[in-house]
């Protein structure tokens, strides 16, 4: 990592209060707090480098600000970049967070399934994402993907999967096998992938992650498609 964190120190692009915009907590009000730098390279990403290096006093400071101003929030959303690069600064937040009876939602690239291993229990909401390769143009990450939705049922789970038109068949099949095997009842978000255009505006699009939702259902049983709320809203 460019800047490793400690167990008082981590790099944060931003903490603010919004809708929670993706998957099966659209709508609820989360405190955000967004850590920057990631271990894989999506093509897509869109990932903004203005992080800023805060201790851990100072962020449970803002946390706290922000739940007294525009509070009560549903969670605490732990976002990035990949929050879990940070293991070592989370095994000190997340206690402090539950100190503050606030609950924990992780939204992570579902691929450090052993740093998931050490936090799962501070953890409320795991939101994680699968990652294909035809789509995101880094490796396959199937095997760690496994491995980490495997710990992740332990708790309230769904998986998100943003996809293009390059989405080989093949392969979202065999990403949908492995949620079924462990679950087939673990909720799937089919998400329009954002880049030129918010990919609810591409028909195309929309149709080919319809056929998408027909075929995996034959193996999982709640595939929903849903677009990031935030972005059609001009949310933050
Ligand atoms: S996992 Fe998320 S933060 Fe990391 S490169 Fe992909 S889109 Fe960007």
């Amino acid at each position: 990592m460019q800047y490793p964190p400690s167990a008082d120190r981590a790099r944060i692009s931003e903490i603010f209060s919004s809708l929670q915009g993706e998957g099966t907590h659209l709508g609820e009000r989360h405190l955000f707090i967004r850590f920057e730098e990631c271990h894989i390279q999506c093509t897509y990403c869109d990932e903004v480098k203005t992080g800023v290096e805060m201790t851990l006093d100072q962020v449970i400071e803002e946390v706290k600000r922000l739940e007294a101003l525009e509070g009560p929030h549903a969670f605490v959303s732990l976002t990035g970049g990949e929050p879990l690069l940070y293991l070592v600064f989370l095994r000190s937040l997340l206690p402090a967070l539950k100190n503050l009876e606030l609950k924990v939602y992780l939204e992570t690239n579902g691929i450090l399934w052993q740093a998931l291993e050490d936090v799962i229990g501070w953890c409320d909401v795991i939101a994680m994402d699968m990652k294909p390769a035809s789509v995101t143009g880094d490796k396959n990450y199937d095997s760690d993907h496994r491995r980490f939705l495997q710990t992740a049922v332990q708790k309230e789970v769904f998986v998100k999967m943003v996809l293009s038109k390059e989405i080989f068949f093949t392969e979202y099949e065999n990403e949908i096998r492995i949620i079924a095997d462990i679950d087939p009842r673990i909720p799937v978000i089919l998400q329009p992938i954002s880049s030129r255009i918010e990919g609810h505006d591409d028909p195309e699009l929309m149709e080919l992650l319809g056929r998408l939702q027909r075929n995996g259902s034959q193996w999982a049983s709640n595939i929903r498609i849903v677009p990031r709320f935030h972005k059609i809203f001009n949310l933050r």
